[in-house]
């Protein structure tokens, strides 16, 4: 006989982990307990020795769909002749660092119940066991309970308490466990209906715009192959182009509206759902939902009410964040009510309340990986690890726009829901508000705290204004360098091409088209791209025939006709050949702006990347075509990407009438063909074999995949980012990187 207690940690409360155990233990006839403590989970066993190593080689192999085993540390014991296997109460009190996990999208076993007549559930918007449900969205405060969620309201009636004591059940110590006797109600405000989802459901197919509650928040929802109420619903939001998620009602549907894949198909229908682009297929989707875009966003039904929402239909519907154009998304019932009444014409709600404000995640997929552009419902608060444990709790303040925070303790790492723009009151307040709620789930108390170097950043003036913690200021560049290295393990230097819109330079310049060797503690500037002014400064980022007319002066090139006002661009040549209010720039982003303005497919924009965006949906996928861009390089300073050759060729080619579907993907040939090039220049001399490609340009399907490509060929190893978007998103994690690396240095010098 032997007795061992096994410690498991990871992702295993409210995920059905000890239940799992009892089975498992039932199973093969061992005695002892299962406990959730402050850590994770306790296992004590006592069987015979080949017994109880089978048990340990199962437990993390066979463990519940929503778990993840980190580690299992086992100790032997003495024997105490135990019999049967129980499950024990948790200890209260003590230090808690136990996960709580992501919101995951309805199992199969609670779908089969909600279209069952036969069951209690059949058709109840909020039925959820231990492998599903919200989770994240509804926690109030630890240990993960019922009473610190927005569950605590409701007392479960005598068969749910049953299932929920029941080791043997699907919703054993499930704590969102409800059903329609004593759970949360839908309702459809203002109508007398017995059943509000199929009153909703009915509305939408006759064209109404309805305001859905969900997990996270609030979705304005309307028929997504109707012109009338897609157009009717863009109008009353202020949004004018950029382009609508829909929920298609099942992946055979999905199929029909973009090019499917196994990679797609996988991460449509994860527990994560998040939205997916992909290549748009003909299809009688309303041109208004993603017009001037080759892609769709799509994602499948997450929760119950969606399902039944999709199953009463039939169609694919718009489901875009319930807000007025840049506002953060609603999810506080009131005021749902009064931002969107204007917009909808119905308010689909419940009372269950949404305690933290979650927006829809959102990926692609690139070169069969998950690319994530937005991480957020579903992701969230998943822990990343850190390649290194500095000793301290940290806390980085991210960037200003796409903003995240994140927080660390030991090598884990929490990255906050997507925030949005902090220049926007109540998404500052969501900002600050975040941060607190993510120290108490995760008991962390900063000691350190990381920034952005861009003094005007709210994120940094945040940072900044706390008292009796160390800072760490860390280039955004170097940041978003940092984050990919860091989800990847690696703490070796290697050379990064990180290409975005803006980022803080510190020497007076805009950087954003960045060659960076570094590691995660410091990094040198091995290269950029010709700096060119920016007239007007940020004036330049709304308007990118700006970027064209700085691009123009700096090539010495007359324009081509372009439909801007001749009097406004004599001005501006004279702000890009003075200088005058006009900083120098780096920016890759830019220079997608100018060419996407000469080619006459934007000269201004209405949302962030937008005209890069557009001109990548443009380009000819099976044009080969290049135009120069050549690279100064004297050998010692970093090099120089010249796109000014560049920019005097898409002008030629555009007086020679050539198409702008050849010019965008000459384009994006050229860039790509002078940044593997670069790229490989740069390593060589820096002695690395490790080249990562990150910063919000590389979102850039064609881009990204183009430059993998080439560097792969030319035998280098490539890091894209994965578990975290290589845009802005990405810079709070980056920058717990950087100051956990710098932190665990200062030790070893001290
Ligand atoms: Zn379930
Ligand atoms: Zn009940």
């Amino acid at each position: 006989m032997s007795r061992v207690r096994a410690r498991v940690e990871g992702t295993v409360q409210g995920v059905g982990f000890r239940p799992y155990v009892y089975r498992l233990a039932g199973e093969l006839g061992v005695a002892g307990h299962v406990l959730n403590d402050a850590r994770g989970v306790v296992v004590e066993i006592e069987a015979p020795s080949e017994t109880v190593e089978r048990f340990l080689a199962r437990l993390p192999i066979e463990a519940p769909p929503l778990a993840t085993v980190e580690r299992v540390v086992s100790e032997q014991l003495e024997e105490l002749g135990e019999h049967g296997f129980s499950i024990r109460e948790s200890p209260t009190g003590g230090d808690p660092r136990a996960a709580v996990t992501p919101d995951s999208a309805t199992c199969v076993d609670c779908l089969a119940e909600l279209f069952d007549p036969r069951d209690r559930r059949f058709r109840y918007p909020f039925v959820n066991c231990t492998n599903c449900g919200p989770r994240f969205t509804i926690v109030r405060d630890i240990p993960y309970d019922r009473p610190n969620t927005t569950m605590g309201g409701f007392e479960m009636c005598p068969a749910c308490r049953a299932e929920y004591l029941d080791p043997g059940n699907r919703r054993f110590h499930a704590q969102p466990n409800a059903c329609p006797d004593c759970g949360p109600q839908v309702q459809l405000i203002g109508a007398c209906t017995a059943d509000p989802v199929a009153a909703a459901a009915q509305a939408l197919l006759g064209g109404a715009i309805v305001a859905v509650k969900g997990i996270g928040g609030f979705h304005l929802a309307c028929r997504a192959d109707d012109e009338a109420a897609v157009a009717r619903l863009r109008a009353r939001k202020h949004r004018e182009d950029k382009p609508f998620a829909l929920m298609a009602p099942g992946l055979r549907a999905a199929r029909a509206l973009i090019h499917m894949t196994a990679a797609r198909a996988a991460l449509l229908g994860s527990p994560a759902r998040p939205i997916v682009l992909a290549p748009r297929r003909p299809s009688p989707i309303a041109d208004s939902v993603a017009p001037r875009s080759s892609e769709l966003g799509v994602m499948l039904p997450y929760s119950p009410l969606h399902h039944l929402l999709a199953a009463d239909t039939g169609t694919t519907l718009v489901m875009t964040s319930g807000n007025v154009s840049d506002e953060p998304i609603a999810f506080d019932d009131e005021d749902a009510a009064e931002r969107l009444a204007g917009i909808a014409d119905l308010f689909l709600v419940h009372d269950r309340p949404i305690e933290t404000r979650t927006d829809d995640s959102v990926a692609r997929v690139s070169g069969d990986r998950p690319l994530l552009l937005r991480r957020s419902r579903g992701y969230v608060p998943a822990s990343v690890r850190l390649p290194l444990d500095c000793g301290r709790h940290l806390l980085a303040c991210g960037a200003e726009l796409k903003n995240t925070f994140a927080l660390a303790r030991g090598a884990n790492a929490w990255v906050g829901h997507h925030v949005g723009d902090l220049r926007n009151y109540e998404t500052l307040r969501s900002f600050t508000a975040g941060i607190e709620h993510f120290q108490r789930l995760f008991a962390v108390k900063p000691q350190a705290v990381a920034y952005d170097l861009h003094p005007e950043y709210l994120s940094t003036k945040h940072a900044l204004e706390l008292e009796g913690v160390e800072r760490i200021g860390v280039q955004h560049h170097h940041a978003h360098l940092a984050a990919c290295l860091a989800e990847h393990g690696e703490t070796a230097p290697a050379l990064g091409a990180i290409f975005d819109g803006t980022g803080y330079g510190g020497d007076g310049t805009v950087w954003g088209g960045e060659l960076l060797f570094g590691d995660l503690r410091g990094f040198e500037r091995a290269g950029f791209l010709f700096p060119v002014r920016m007239p007007g400064g940020e004036a330049a980022i709304r308007q990118p025939w700006r970027m064209a007319c700085a691009w123009l002066a700096a090539s010495g090139t007359e324009p081509p006709a372009l439909p801007v006002d001749p009097g406004a661009w004599k001005q501006v040549s004279e702000l890009a050949r003075s200088g005058v209010a006009s900083p120098l720039t780096t920016s890759v982003g830019r220079l997608f702006d100018a060419v996407a303005a000469l080619c006459g497919v934007r000269a201004e924009v209405t949302y962030e990347g937008q005209a890069a965006a557009e001109l990548e949906a443009l380009a000819e996928p099976a044009e080969a075509g290049s135009y120069p861009l050549p690279l100064r390089d004297d050998g010692g300073a970093p090099v120089i990407l010249d796109a000014r050759p560049t920019v005097r060729a898409v002008v030629d080619d555009l007086r020679a009438g050539a198409a702008v579907a050849k010019i965008a993907a000459r384009f994006h040939n050229a860039l790509a063909a002078a940044t593997a090039t670069a790229c490989t220049r740069a390593a060589d001399r820096c002695g690395t074999e490790t080249v990562v490609l990150s910063g919000g340009v590389f979102q850039n399907r064609r881009l990204l995949e183009t430059t993998r490509e080439l560097l792969r060929t030319a035998g280098l190893r490539v890091l894209t980012p994965e578990a975290l978007p290589p845009n802005d998103g990405g810079i709070a994690y980056g920058q717990l990187a950087v100051a956990a690396a710098r932190l665990a240095e200062d030790d070893v010098r001290a």
